[in-house]
This record gives structure tokens, sequence and C-alpha cells, in this order.
């Protein structure tokens, strides 16, 4: 029998909203405004809604705010829409990550396919262009959005004067002041730096300036096997560096990958070409004679080793920015790691203040700011909004993809709750044979006496894409046989993820 899976309140904690989303989304007439020459409004009264930061986050949430008829301002001093997402992260390495496999498997994988090409070339400069384009593409795009939605963007940097009123020193010089009855912080994050180590954004690099690498380095050191240091470091990897990942932890692919996963993720990278320095920590880094030498050591102690390259990728994480904004001037409260504070309506300690995305607590990804961005700005306008921390995936965009959802064997371990685990391999699975890219398999984790589905992994190719169906599946409280039971094209990757759930809940076909 195939079970209904209801949509029930799967909700982290108070945050949950018992309203229908049709009734979120009730839509009223957007106001119009006058603009004087620098776009600014020039009626008298507060905007509705002022947003500072125009990332995922914050784009979002001002584009959500005028759709529901709140008089809207987003305030960026980047001088691009977007933020770090599209300018300096998600978009930009997705770019030099699609076009880097292509170059690699030019290279080493078509020949076997029966393609025979000669003279394959790596153009760098074009593949840079390639990814701007990409960038400043998307980048306007936003900007149409909001002229389309009729919110107001003030190029420049915002700080509080008071919880209602904000200072802008504009990008094109002068200043401003605005009024606003409602205030969104979205001011993300920003590279961490490592103590001692200097950063020229040229050979000793952020990810910032590992995409914009003008020569393919020889010898790159990545510092972190977090999500970062891996997608940057395959870049560079396929486009013939030597990689060397040293990791203070001992395992690669960051917070809340999946235990098994993650070995299976670090044994096909190695295969790939990667070197892994695990348990191992970084001491100093410093250029000497057009080289960068790393001393690390034992993250327990013990004898140095100097390792040398001649880029140096330091990806240990991301901080929240709240430089400048003068938030201790309102009494807006951060907590030890920077991060502003909030409660479950995204409210910060000051009454008429909310704030989303990397800035707050969290998981530092794009698609948890926007749906922030959406459930900040409904509680402003309607009072009920809601994001379920329970289904935000997380992808690692190498070849093959790394995707996950919901709880880790490791967690559910520590929680005590009994599991059964589904699993089934790219190899038996047809498309995945055809297409000759078989490595990686779907994991599946349910509740034993329930069947529900409290996790989903994934390693293979289009992981990211499939895992959405995981997220669905996790949103929806699911079992694993309402994935068994439901049908799935042939021939196509994600049998194997209805394979897989099979394989939870009685027995794969194919495997
Ligand atoms: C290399 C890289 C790859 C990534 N890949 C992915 C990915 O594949 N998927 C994913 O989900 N996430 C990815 N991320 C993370 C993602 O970019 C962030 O989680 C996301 O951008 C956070 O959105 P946000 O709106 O909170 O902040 P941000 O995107 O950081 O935007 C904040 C904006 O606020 C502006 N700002 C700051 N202070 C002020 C001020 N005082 N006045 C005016 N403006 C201000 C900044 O200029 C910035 O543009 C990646 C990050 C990096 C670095």
């Amino acid at each position: 029998m195939l079970r209904i899976a209801f949509r029930t309140s799967v909700r982290a904690g108070s945050r949950a909203s018992t309203r229908p989303r049709s009734q979120l989304a009730q839509q009223t007439s957007v106001l119009a405004v006058r603009l004087d020459a620098r776009g600014l409004a020039t009626s008298a009264e507060p905007y509705d809604a002022v947003v500072i930061g125009g990332g995922p986050g914050g784009y979002v949430a001002a584009i959500k705010a005028a759709q529901l008829g709140l008089r809207t301002a987003c305030i960026e001093k980047r001088g691009a829409l977007g933020g770090t997402c599209l300018n300096v992260g998600c978009i930009p390495s997705k770019a030099m990550l699609n076009n880097s496999h292509i170059y690699h498997q030019t290279q080493h994988d078509l020949k076997s396919r029966g393609i025979d090409v000669e003279g394959v070339k790596l153009n760098l400069d074009q593949m840079l262009k390639a990814k701007n384009n990409s960038v400043t593409q998307l980048t306007k795009g936003i900007e149409g959005l909001f002229k389309k939605n009729k919110v107001d963007y003030i190029k420049g940097t915002g700080s509080f004067v008071s919880p209602t009123k904000i200072a802008v020193a504009l990008n094109d010089g002068g200043s401003t002041e605005i009024e606003a009855k409602n205030v969104i912080i979205a001011t993300g994050s920003e590279p961490m730096p490592f103590p001692g180590i200097e950063i020229d954004e040229k050979q000793i690099v952020t990810s910032t300036g590992a995409l914009e690498l003008q020569k393919v380095p020889e010898k790159m050191i990545v510092i972190g096997g977090g999500i970062i240091g891996l997608e940057m470091g395959s870049v560079w990897s396929r486009l013939g560096a030597k990689v060397t990942v040293v990791e203070y932890l001992g395992a690669i692919g960051g917070v809340g990958i999946d235990g098994e996963i993650g070995k299976n993720f670090q044994k096909i990278l190695t295969k790939q070409g990667f070197d892994f320095k695990l348990n191992t920590k970084v001491v100093s880094a410093e250029k000497v004679d057009g080289k960068v030498h790393v001393k690390v050591e034992a993250a327990k102690g013990g004898k140095e080793e100097t390792l040398e390259a001649d880029v140096l990728l330091v990806a240990i994480g991301r901080r929240p920015v709240t430089e400048g904004l003068n938030l201790d001037k309102i009494g807006v409260q951060v907590d030890n790691k920077g991060r502003i504070v909030v409660d479950d309506a995204y409210n910060t300690s000051v009454p008429n203040i909310k704030c989303i995305g990397d800035v707050t607590f969290g998981p530092m990804l794009a698609h948890k700011a926007e749906e922030e961005g959406i459930a900040a700005v409904e509680m402003i306008k309607t009072g009920h909004g809601h994001v379920n921390y329970d289904a935000i995936p997380s992808v690692v965009y190498t070849h093959p993809e790394v995707a996950w959802v919901g709880k880790t064997e490791e967690d559910l371990k520590a929680a005590g709750v009994s599991y059964k685990i589904g699993k089934f391999p790219f190899i038996a699975n047809s498309r995945a044979k055809t297409n000759a890219d078989t490595e990686g398999s779907v994991k599946f984790l349910v509740e034993s006496e329930t069947d529900k589905v409290l996790g989903v992994h994934i390693i293979g190719p289009n992981a990211g894409e499939m895992i959405a169906s995981a997220v669905l599946a996790i949103e929806y409280s699911a079992s694993a046989e309402d994935i068994a039971r439901t049908c799935h094209a042939h021939p196509t990757l994600s049998e194997a993820f209805k394979e897989a759930a099979m394989a939870a809940y009685s027995s794969p076909i194919h495997f």
C-alpha cells in the first residue's frame, strides 16, 4: 500500500506557521514612488522596508517586499547586485567548474567515446571572460527585476544613525539618509582570514582571487577541505595544477557531509590527482623566491614539514560582515562568532530590525539566505513565515557532484534514532552506464519504525539536481515507500534514487 504523505508541520521549532502559503502570498498594489536624479525616493514618507545588502538574501527580500506592496529600497555597496553569490561565489565558481570539466573531459575522456579531437588547448583568458559574462548577465538581470518590481536600488554603504534612519555613503560620492519603518540586515559574509597569512589575491588567495588566476599554477595548496576549497581545487586541478589539500580535521567535505560519503568522495578526488593531508594544521605561510612556502604539522602537534606551491588558496570558512553598520550604537546584538543574533521571526534585539542570510546563524548558503529573505518579509507583512531548516540541501559541484539533505548517520547515532539504510550504486544504473559515468551511489536514511525519510546523501553525476526530490520528500514527510512506488522515467539517473528508496523499505530490483 502506498502511504500518503500529508504535509504536516515539519518545521524548525517555533518558526512554524500554520497558514497556507497562498494566504501568505497575498498581493497588494505597489505604490508609485517618485525618484530623484540618483534614483532615490523623494517622498517624505519613510520606506516600509529597507534592505541593507543586495546578495541572494537581500535582493530576494527586497523583491518579495515590493511584491507584497511594501515601499522598498535596497542598499548595496558593491556596485553590482547579487552579493557574494553572483559576483564572487556560486555563479563564477560554477562557470569555472563547468568549463574546466568540459576541457578536462575533452582531453581525457572523449577518445573512448569515439570522438577524436586534436590540438586541444586551454585559453584561460577566454574561460575567465566566459565566467565574467555569466556574472554580468545575471547581476544586470537582478537590476532589471528591481525595476520591474519597483524596488529602489541605492548604490552605497549603509550604516545606522538610529533604528529607523540609515546613512548611505553613496558610491558616486556624497551621502544621503533614508528613513525606514522596517530594516532587514543582509550584509552577508567574507572570507575568514588565516592569522599571520597575508592575502594578496594573486599568489596567496581567497576564493575571490582563485576565480581570477591569470595562469594555471603548477602546484597549488589549498588550506581547508570544505566545499569551497574542493570546488576551487577541482577547477585548477582539471586545468593542470597539482593540488594538495591541507585539512585540520580527519575528513573532507565540510560541515554536514555524511562520514561514509565523505570517505568515498576523498577516494574519488584522490584518483583524480588530489593529494590530501588530513589531521594536519598549517603553521605559517610566506612568499619565498616566487613560491609560497607553507609550514604544516600534525594537528595534534609534531614535526614541521614545509610544502612549496605556486599558489596558496586559503579556504577556511567565511565570517559575517557587520563592520561599519553601527550596530552597537543602536543596540543590535552579535554573538561570539560575530553573527547577528535573531529570534524565530528573524528579529534582532531591536524591534523593527530583522536579519537574514550569511550574517546570522545557520549554513552559509545562497538558497538558505533566499528562503529567509522571503520568510522575513512575510513576517513583516503578515506576521507569518517559515523556513524548514531540516530541508536545506547542500551541493558540492565537483565531478561527480556530492549532494545531501537532512540527517547524516553520525547525526542519527548521536541522537539515538533507530534507522535503516537503503543504497544504490550508479554502476547498476542504466543511464549512468550508457553515459560511462558510474562513480558514486545514492544513500537513504529512514526511520526504522515509520520508514520516514530522514536524510539522503548522493555522490554521483547530477547529484545536485537529483537532491531536489529528496528535499521535497523531507518537506512532505515522505516515506521511502512513497518514493519507491513513484514512477521514475527510464533510462534516467533518478532511477538510482528510486532504487535506493526501494532498498530502504524492501529491495532494489537492479542490484
Ligand atoms: C566561492 C564560493 C562559492 C559558493 N558557492 C555556493 C553555491 O554553489 N551554492 C550556495 O548556496 N552558496 C554558495 N556560496 C555561498 C553564498 O555565496 C552565500 O551563502 C550567499 O551569497 C549569502 O547571501 P547573503 O545575501 O546572505 O550575503 P552576500 O551574498 O554576502 O551579500 C551581502 C551583500 O551585502 C553587501 N553589503 C555588506 N555590507 C554593506 C553595507 N554596509 N551597505 C551596503 N551593502 C553592504 C555586500 O557588498 C554584499 O554584496 C559560495 C560562496 C563562495 C565564496
